[in-house]
């Protein structure tokens, strides 16, 4: 798996691992915290994030006969790794109801369908069963991409024409899925932007149909994130997360950037977990999200 996330994350990881080892060689000048400091930033953390790792790295300095740390590096890593939240995603709750309802939302183009196909795909390698809602009705195409998906992975599909209400094809989703004793029902939503208000007011209202329809039981709403667009991504989730209760967050294209902090930088900011990754078009292409891994991929 820790290769699997050096290989996903190799853009990032060129950006920092290379810099920071010439940093660590050379001889501790005056501006050593000052550079490292430009160099966590080139990776999208985020200057809030950035400048309290360098203090910490600061404090740690003072006293390093205290510490379990053999380097600087290692106490970074550390410190990163326990940015993220470490909250239990329901699927791993033993007592969770059945079936296990994940609502995937997203701006359009950030990779919420792939995702949502990846999502099914990994259920169904672990032996669950799944069905997908095709909920972003605005789009034909979108409906048309999930189908391909759904006989692509012999996944079962619901969808209504383009148009229809999508919070009637999560109601349909949810329905089947509990009458057919399916495992889980993952939703594809809408992400259109340039009728905002609209869309947010959907939102609320399959998720609210959607809870109701499980007795009232937690479901997933995952925020699928470009990783490519860094910290534009803040605003995302802060208007998603305004109108439905985020449960966590995937980022997407994560092979396709050198900003793959922004990972680090939206946790903290939100106290959100990641949950997973995205690291190419396949539907294998999904990583279970791990602070540890990806700290240690990003910097060691
Ligand atoms: P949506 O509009 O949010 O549903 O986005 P799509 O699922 O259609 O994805 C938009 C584009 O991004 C497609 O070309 C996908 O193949 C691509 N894509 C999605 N996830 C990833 C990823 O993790 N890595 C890469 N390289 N491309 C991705």
């Amino acid at each position: 798996l820790f290769q699997k996330f050096t290989d996903g994350l190799k853009k990032t990881r060129a950006n920092l691992t290379e810099k920071i080892d010439s940093l660590f060689k050379k001889d501790r000048s005056s501006n050593f915290h000052q550079e490292l400091e430009t160099i966590l930033l080139t990776s999208d953390m985020g200057p809030k994030v950035v400048s309290s790792l360098i203090t910490d790295l600061k404090e740690w300095e003072k006293s390093p006969g205290t510490d379990q740390f053999p380097d600087a590096r290692s106490f970074m890593i550390d410190r990163i790794e326990k940015l993220f939240p470490d909250t239990t995603p329901i699927w791993e709750n033993p007592e969770r109801s059945s079936p296990l309802v994940i609502l995937v939302v997203g701006v359009n183009g950030a990779g919420k369908t792939t995702t949502v196909a990846k999502l099914a795909a990994l259920f169904k390698s672990e032996g669950k069963s799944v069905i997908l809602g095709a909920g972003d009705t605005f789009r034909a195409a979108a409906i048309k991409q999930l189908e391909l998906w759904g006989e692509k992975l012999s996944i079962p599909v619901v969808h209504q024409k383009e148009g229809a209400d999508p919070a009637s094809v999560a109601f349909d989703t949810v329905k089947a899925a509990i009458s057919r004793k399916i495992d889980v029902a993952i939703i594809d939503t809408a992400g259109r932007l340039q009728t905002k208000n609209n869309l947010m007011s959907e939102l609320s209202k399959i998720h609210r149909l959607v809870i109701r329809e499980v007795g009232n039981n937690p479901i997933e709403t995952l925020i699928v994130l470009d990783a490519t667009i860094g910290q534009n991504a803040v605003s995302q989730v802060k208007h998603f997360g305004e109108s439905v209760p985020l449960t966590g967050m995937i980022l997407s294209k994560m092979d396709g950037t050198s900003k793959g902090g922004i990972a680090v930088g939206l946790a903290k900011e939100f106290s959100l977990p990641v949950r997973f990754i995205g690291v190419g078009e396949q539907s294998s292409d999904l990583l279970p999200f791990d602070p540890s891994l990806f700290a240690r991929s990003i910097l060691q």
